[in-house]
Protein backbone atom coordinates (compact mmCIF):
# COMPACT_ATOMS: atom_id res chain seq x y z
CA UNK A 1 0.00 0.00 0.00
CA UNK A 2 1.06 3.47 -0.87
CA UNK A 3 0.75 5.63 1.92
CA UNK A 4 1.73 9.60 0.97
CA UNK A 5 2.67 11.83 4.14
CA UNK A 6 2.97 15.21 3.42
CA UNK A 7 6.01 16.91 5.88
CA UNK A 8 2.28 19.25 7.10
CA UNK A 9 -1.16 19.21 6.19
CA UNK A 10 -2.93 22.34 6.69
CA UNK A 11 -5.94 20.77 5.01
CA UNK A 12 -6.54 18.38 7.71
CA UNK A 13 -6.81 20.78 10.57
CA UNK A 14 -8.79 23.30 8.76
CA UNK A 15 -11.71 21.16 7.42
CA UNK A 16 -13.32 20.43 10.60
CA UNK A 17 -12.98 24.03 11.25
CA UNK A 18 -13.78 25.90 8.04
CA UNK A 19 -17.01 27.07 8.87
CA UNK A 20 -16.53 28.66 12.45
CA UNK A 21 -13.36 30.02 10.38
CA UNK A 22 -15.09 31.42 7.69
CA UNK A 23 -17.72 32.81 10.37
CA UNK A 24 -15.35 34.56 11.89
CA UNK A 25 -13.67 36.67 9.00
CA UNK A 26 -16.91 36.95 7.67
CA UNK A 27 -17.67 39.12 10.69
CA UNK A 28 -14.48 40.86 10.59
CA UNK A 29 -15.36 41.77 6.83
CA UNK A 30 -19.06 42.81 8.07
CA UNK A 31 -17.80 45.43 10.96
CA UNK A 32 -15.45 46.53 8.62
CA UNK A 33 -12.85 47.10 11.71
CA UNK A 34 -9.34 45.53 9.70
CA UNK A 35 -6.79 47.80 12.67
CA UNK A 36 -6.87 46.92 16.34
CA UNK A 37 -10.65 46.34 17.57
CA UNK A 38 -12.11 43.66 19.83
CA UNK A 39 -10.77 41.08 17.41
CA UNK A 40 -7.18 41.68 18.51
CA UNK A 41 -7.75 42.51 22.11
CA UNK A 42 -9.79 39.49 22.47
CA UNK A 43 -6.58 37.16 21.48
CA UNK A 44 -4.17 39.27 23.46
CA UNK A 45 -6.68 38.63 26.44
CA UNK A 46 -7.11 34.81 25.51
CA UNK A 47 -3.22 34.56 24.77
CA UNK A 48 -2.32 36.04 28.31
CA UNK A 49 -4.33 33.60 30.38
CA UNK A 50 -2.89 30.78 27.85
CA UNK A 51 1.06 31.68 28.61
CA UNK A 52 -0.06 32.65 31.62
CA UNK A 53 1.56 36.51 31.38
CA UNK A 54 0.18 39.89 32.40
CA UNK A 55 0.98 41.46 28.99
CA UNK A 56 0.88 40.10 25.46
CA UNK A 57 0.50 42.10 22.48
CA UNK A 58 -0.22 40.73 19.20
CA UNK A 59 2.43 42.08 16.37
CA UNK A 60 2.62 41.60 12.15
CA UNK A 61 5.16 38.64 12.42
CA UNK A 62 7.62 36.62 14.90
CA UNK A 63 10.55 38.70 13.14
CA UNK A 64 8.57 41.87 14.10
CA UNK A 65 8.23 40.52 16.98
CA UNK A 66 12.04 39.95 17.77
CA UNK A 67 12.72 43.16 15.98
CA UNK A 68 10.48 45.09 19.11
CA UNK A 69 11.71 43.55 22.08
CA UNK A 70 15.15 44.43 20.46
CA UNK A 71 13.88 47.72 20.05
CA UNK A 72 12.11 47.96 23.44
CA UNK A 73 15.36 47.11 25.11
CA UNK A 74 17.30 50.06 23.49
CA UNK A 75 19.33 47.43 21.49
CA UNK A 76 21.55 48.87 18.65
CA UNK A 77 25.59 49.75 16.92
CA UNK A 78 27.84 48.81 19.64
CA UNK A 79 25.82 45.94 21.30
CA UNK A 80 26.00 42.39 21.33
CA UNK A 81 23.39 40.19 21.71
CA UNK A 82 23.87 36.35 22.05
CA UNK A 83 21.87 34.06 20.07
CA UNK A 84 22.98 30.23 19.20
CA UNK A 85 24.00 29.96 15.65
CA UNK A 86 21.44 27.13 14.89
CA UNK A 87 18.04 28.24 14.41
CA UNK A 88 15.45 29.85 11.80
CA UNK A 89 17.62 32.96 10.42
CA UNK A 90 14.98 36.06 12.30
CA UNK A 91 17.00 34.90 15.60
CA UNK A 92 20.38 36.80 14.02
CA UNK A 93 19.08 39.00 11.59
CA UNK A 94 16.62 41.44 13.61
CA UNK A 95 20.17 41.96 15.83
CA UNK A 96 21.62 42.97 12.76
CA UNK A 97 18.65 45.10 11.09
CA UNK A 98 19.24 46.77 14.41
CA UNK A 99 22.37 47.30 13.98
CA UNK A 100 24.25 45.72 16.59
CA UNK A 101 26.57 42.18 16.62
CA UNK A 102 25.15 39.28 17.16
CA UNK A 103 27.62 37.01 19.15
CA UNK A 104 26.92 33.35 18.09
CA UNK A 105 27.31 30.05 19.79
CA UNK A 106 27.03 26.85 19.84
CA UNK A 107 24.27 24.22 20.58
CA UNK A 108 23.76 21.29 22.69
CA UNK A 109 23.91 17.96 21.10
CA UNK A 110 20.90 16.55 22.64
CA UNK A 111 18.13 19.34 22.25
CA UNK A 112 19.77 21.42 19.47
CA UNK A 113 19.30 24.31 21.96
CA UNK A 114 21.76 27.17 23.11
CA UNK A 115 24.75 25.52 24.90
CA UNK A 116 24.67 27.42 28.20
CA UNK A 117 28.16 27.07 29.21
CA UNK A 118 28.75 28.01 26.02
CA UNK A 119 26.81 30.84 26.52
CA UNK A 120 27.62 32.28 29.72
CA UNK A 121 31.70 32.03 28.41
CA UNK A 122 30.51 34.36 25.67
CA UNK A 123 29.00 37.40 27.45
CA UNK A 124 31.25 40.63 27.62
CA UNK A 125 30.85 43.89 28.59
CA UNK A 126 29.13 44.93 25.81
CA UNK A 127 26.75 41.73 25.65
CA UNK A 128 23.05 44.06 26.34
CA UNK A 129 20.76 40.99 25.89
CA UNK A 130 21.11 36.77 25.15
CA UNK A 131 18.51 35.17 23.12
CA UNK A 132 17.51 31.60 23.81
CA UNK A 133 15.67 29.58 21.19
CA UNK A 134 12.73 27.07 22.19
CA UNK A 135 14.04 25.05 18.83
CA UNK A 136 11.11 22.39 17.73
CA UNK A 137 9.20 23.08 20.08
CA UNK A 138 11.20 22.27 23.46
CA UNK A 139 12.68 25.07 25.91
CA UNK A 140 16.14 25.94 26.31
CA UNK A 141 18.07 25.14 29.38
CA UNK A 142 16.61 28.41 31.00
CA UNK A 143 18.02 28.72 34.92
CA UNK A 144 22.09 29.28 33.94
CA UNK A 145 21.50 31.69 31.11
CA UNK A 146 18.70 33.89 33.74
CA UNK A 147 21.46 33.25 36.26
CA UNK A 148 24.54 34.62 34.55
CA UNK A 149 22.32 37.75 32.94
CA UNK A 150 20.21 39.10 35.96
CA UNK A 151 23.18 40.50 37.73
CA UNK A 152 25.16 41.50 34.79
CA UNK A 153 21.50 43.08 33.57
CA UNK A 154 21.60 41.28 30.32
CA UNK A 155 18.09 41.59 28.92
CA UNK A 156 17.01 37.62 28.28
CA UNK A 157 14.80 37.45 25.23
CA UNK A 158 13.03 34.27 24.58
CA UNK A 159 12.54 33.46 20.85
CA UNK A 160 9.39 31.43 21.61
CA UNK A 161 8.43 31.19 18.24
CA UNK A 162 8.29 27.31 17.76
CA UNK A 163 7.04 26.93 21.30
CA UNK A 164 3.93 28.62 22.01
CA UNK A 165 2.50 26.51 25.42
CA UNK A 166 5.18 24.96 25.90
CA UNK A 167 6.30 24.88 30.10
CA UNK A 168 9.92 25.25 31.73
CA UNK A 169 9.79 24.26 35.16
CA UNK A 170 6.21 24.08 34.80
CA UNK A 171 5.51 27.36 33.67
CA UNK A 172 4.94 28.35 30.27
CA UNK A 173 7.82 29.57 28.07
CA UNK A 174 8.01 33.63 27.23
CA UNK A 175 7.58 34.17 30.83
CA UNK A 176 11.22 33.71 31.93
CA UNK A 177 13.52 36.58 30.40
CA UNK A 178 12.17 40.07 30.18
CA UNK A 179 10.20 39.66 26.56
CA UNK A 180 8.98 36.40 24.88
CA UNK A 181 8.45 36.82 20.96
CA UNK A 182 6.15 34.13 19.50
CA UNK A 183 4.94 33.87 15.61
CA UNK A 184 1.77 32.75 13.98
CA UNK A 185 3.37 31.30 10.76
CA UNK A 186 1.28 28.92 9.15
CA UNK A 187 3.74 25.89 10.06
CA UNK A 188 3.81 26.83 13.89
CA UNK A 189 1.71 24.92 16.49
CA UNK A 190 -0.72 28.12 16.24
CA UNK A 191 -0.90 28.93 12.74
CA UNK A 192 -3.09 32.06 11.07
CA UNK A 193 -3.93 32.51 7.63
CA UNK A 194 -1.03 34.24 6.95
CA UNK A 195 2.03 36.15 9.26
CA UNK A 196 1.56 37.67 12.77
CA UNK A 197 3.08 37.30 16.02
CA UNK A 198 2.61 38.39 19.71
CA UNK A 199 5.49 39.89 22.15
CA UNK A 200 5.08 38.86 26.06
CA UNK A 201 6.40 40.39 29.17
CA UNK A 202 6.06 40.57 32.44
CA UNK A 203 6.90 44.24 32.86
CA UNK A 204 4.16 46.96 32.36
CA UNK A 205 7.23 49.43 31.12
CA UNK A 206 8.41 47.05 28.61
CA UNK A 207 4.76 46.00 27.46
CA UNK A 208 3.94 49.78 26.91
CA UNK A 209 6.96 50.42 24.92
CA UNK A 210 6.09 47.71 22.57
CA UNK A 211 2.75 48.83 22.42
CA UNK A 212 4.13 52.37 21.24
CA UNK A 213 6.58 50.91 18.45
CA UNK A 214 4.05 48.52 16.83
CA UNK A 215 2.30 51.36 16.15
CA UNK A 216 4.72 54.22 15.34
CA UNK A 217 5.43 55.30 18.57
CA UNK A 218 2.34 56.89 18.73
CA UNK A 219 0.01 57.91 21.86
CA UNK A 220 -1.95 59.74 21.32
CA UNK A 221 -2.73 59.84 17.43
CA UNK A 222 -0.12 61.40 15.69
CA UNK A 223 2.23 62.82 18.83
CA UNK A 224 5.04 60.31 18.66
CA UNK A 225 7.36 59.64 21.62
CA UNK A 226 9.56 57.45 19.79
CA UNK A 227 10.33 56.37 16.41
CA UNK A 228 8.78 52.88 16.24
CA UNK A 229 7.17 50.86 12.56
CA UNK A 230 3.87 48.91 11.82
CA UNK A 231 3.99 46.08 13.98
CA UNK A 232 0.80 45.74 14.40
CA UNK A 233 -1.73 42.32 14.02
CA UNK A 234 -4.80 42.19 11.23
CA UNK A 235 -8.08 41.70 13.02
CA UNK A 236 -8.38 39.24 10.43
CA UNK A 237 -5.52 37.20 11.54
CA UNK A 238 -6.74 37.46 15.29
CA UNK A 239 -10.19 36.44 14.41
CA UNK A 240 -8.71 33.07 12.88
CA UNK A 241 -6.41 32.32 15.81
CA UNK A 242 -9.39 33.27 18.37
CA UNK A 243 -11.19 30.29 16.54
CA UNK A 244 -7.95 28.33 16.54
CA UNK A 245 -6.60 28.87 20.04
CA UNK A 246 -9.16 26.47 22.31
CA UNK A 247 -7.74 23.37 20.03
CA UNK A 248 -4.16 24.44 20.45
CA UNK A 249 -3.44 22.74 23.61
CA UNK A 250 -5.07 18.94 22.24
CA UNK A 251 -2.92 20.31 18.59
CA UNK A 252 0.43 20.22 20.94
CA UNK A 253 -0.44 17.02 23.18
CA UNK A 254 -1.23 15.25 19.61
CA UNK A 255 2.02 16.12 18.77
CA UNK A 256 3.56 14.64 21.52
CA UNK A 257 1.68 11.53 21.13
CA UNK A 258 2.72 11.15 17.48
CA UNK A 259 6.34 11.11 18.63
CA UNK A 260 5.44 8.98 21.92
CA UNK A 261 4.46 6.53 18.72
CA UNK A 262 7.44 7.57 16.54
CA UNK A 263 9.96 6.00 19.54
CA UNK A 264 7.59 2.77 19.58
CA UNK A 265 7.97 2.42 15.79
CA UNK A 266 11.57 2.92 15.60
CA UNK A 267 12.22 0.90 19.04
CA UNK A 268 10.76 -1.75 16.78
CA UNK A 269 12.51 -0.99 13.86
CA UNK A 270 15.57 -1.82 15.45
CA UNK A 271 17.90 1.58 13.57
CA UNK A 272 21.47 2.33 14.51
CA UNK A 273 21.61 4.95 12.32
CA UNK A 274 18.88 7.01 13.25
CA UNK A 275 19.20 9.32 16.50
CA UNK A 276 15.55 10.40 17.85
CA UNK A 277 15.12 13.50 19.55
CA UNK A 278 16.03 13.92 23.12
CA UNK A 279 13.56 14.99 25.58
CA UNK A 280 15.36 16.78 28.68
CA UNK A 281 14.60 16.96 31.96
CA UNK A 282 11.96 19.70 33.06
CA UNK A 283 10.70 20.85 30.39
CA UNK A 284 7.80 19.41 28.08
CA UNK A 285 8.25 19.54 24.34
CA UNK A 286 5.87 20.40 21.96
CA UNK A 287 7.16 19.07 18.57
CA UNK A 288 6.68 22.10 16.45
CA UNK A 289 9.03 19.60 14.51
CA UNK A 290 10.39 15.92 15.23
CA UNK A 291 13.69 16.28 14.11
CA UNK A 292 16.28 13.25 13.84
CA UNK A 293 19.93 12.52 13.04
CA UNK A 294 20.71 10.07 10.53
CA UNK A 295 23.70 9.21 8.65
CA UNK A 296 23.77 9.68 5.03
CA UNK A 297 20.81 12.12 5.49
CA UNK A 298 20.92 13.68 1.99
CA UNK A 299 20.82 10.19 0.29
CA UNK A 300 17.92 9.10 2.70
CA UNK A 301 15.57 12.23 2.19
CA UNK A 302 15.23 11.46 -1.62
CA UNK A 303 14.06 8.18 -0.92
CA UNK A 304 11.72 8.92 1.03
CA UNK A 305 10.89 11.66 -1.04
CA UNK A 306 10.21 8.98 -3.60
CA UNK A 307 8.11 7.21 -1.36
CA UNK A 308 5.34 10.15 -1.16
CA UNK A 309 7.01 11.34 2.01
CA UNK A 310 7.67 14.96 2.53
CA UNK A 311 11.17 16.04 4.88
CA UNK A 312 12.31 19.00 5.90
CA UNK A 313 16.10 20.20 6.99
CA UNK A 314 15.81 22.56 9.68
CA UNK A 315 18.71 24.19 9.14
CA UNK A 316 21.11 23.45 6.15
CA UNK A 317 23.30 26.53 6.89
CA UNK A 318 24.02 27.51 10.55
CA UNK A 319 24.31 31.39 10.92
CA UNK A 320 28.14 31.85 10.97
CA UNK A 321 28.50 29.99 7.57
CA UNK A 322 25.66 32.28 5.82
CA UNK A 323 26.85 34.52 2.95
CA UNK A 324 25.06 37.43 4.84
CA UNK A 325 26.93 37.24 7.88
CA UNK A 326 30.33 37.15 6.38
CA UNK A 327 31.57 40.21 7.75
CA UNK A 328 31.23 38.78 11.30
CA UNK A 329 34.20 36.80 10.57
CA UNK A 330 33.32 32.90 11.84
CA UNK A 331 35.11 30.18 9.82
CA UNK A 332 33.93 26.57 9.16
CA UNK A 333 34.58 24.39 12.35
CA UNK A 334 33.97 27.65 15.03
CA UNK A 335 30.55 25.59 16.06
CA UNK A 336 30.54 21.97 15.42
CA UNK A 337 28.15 20.47 16.81
CA UNK A 338 25.58 23.02 14.97
CA UNK A 339 27.62 21.83 11.67
CA UNK A 340 27.34 18.16 12.56
CA UNK A 341 23.11 19.13 13.10
CA UNK A 342 23.19 21.12 9.73
CA UNK A 343 24.72 17.96 8.23
CA UNK A 344 22.89 15.15 9.44
CA UNK A 345 18.77 16.47 10.80
CA UNK A 346 15.98 15.86 9.47
CA UNK A 347 12.37 16.62 9.89
CA UNK A 348 9.73 14.16 10.07
CA UNK A 349 6.06 14.59 9.25
CA UNK A 350 4.06 15.05 12.90
CA UNK A 351 1.31 17.47 12.71
CA UNK A 352 -1.45 16.53 15.00
CA UNK A 353 -4.00 15.10 12.23
CA UNK A 354 -1.13 12.11 11.19
CA UNK A 355 -2.79 8.76 11.20
CA UNK A 356 -0.69 5.84 12.64
CA UNK A 357 -0.61 4.16 9.09
CA UNK A 358 1.15 7.17 7.77
CA UNK A 359 3.95 6.92 10.70
CA UNK A 360 4.11 3.53 9.70
CA UNK A 361 4.73 3.74 6.65
CA UNK A 362 7.67 6.72 7.71
CA UNK A 363 9.29 4.51 9.82
CA UNK A 364 8.93 1.52 7.33
CA UNK A 365 10.49 3.37 4.44
CA UNK A 366 13.12 4.98 6.65
CA UNK A 367 13.99 0.98 7.65
CA UNK A 368 13.96 -0.13 3.90
CA UNK A 369 16.64 2.20 3.24
CA UNK A 370 18.66 1.49 5.74
CA UNK A 371 18.08 -2.40 5.52
CA UNK A 372 17.66 -2.64 2.09
C1 LIG B 1 9.23 31.20 12.64
C2 LIG B 1 10.35 31.68 13.45
C3 LIG B 1 10.65 33.05 13.60
C4 LIG B 1 10.01 34.12 12.78
O1 LIG B 1 8.65 34.14 12.78
P1 LIG B 1 7.86 34.75 11.51
O2 LIG B 1 6.47 34.87 12.03
O3 LIG B 1 8.01 33.79 10.39
O4 LIG B 1 8.45 36.08 11.19
C5 LIG B 1 11.65 33.41 14.48
N1 LIG B 1 12.35 32.50 15.16
C6 LIG B 1 12.13 31.18 15.02
C7 LIG B 1 12.92 30.22 15.83
C8 LIG B 1 11.14 30.73 14.16
O5 LIG B 1 10.92 29.41 14.02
Amino acid sequence: MFVTVPLLDLHAQYTPLRQALLDAVTRVCDSQRFIGGPEVEGLERELAAYLQTPHALGMSSGTDALVAALMALDIGPGDEVITPTYSFFATAGSVVRLGATPVLVDIDADTFNLNPAATVAAITSRTKAIIPVHLFGQSAELAPILAAAKPQNIAVIEDAAQAIGCQYQGRPVGNWGAIGCFSFFPSKNLGGFGDGGLVTSTSAALAHRMKLIRNHGMEPKYYHHMVGANFRLDALQAAVLRIKLPYLARWSEARRANAARYRALFADAGLPQVTLPVEAPDRTHIYNQFVIRVENRDALRAHLDRAGIGTEVYYPVPFHLQECFAGLGYRAGAFPVAEAAARTSVALPIYPELTEAQQAAVVATIRDFYRG
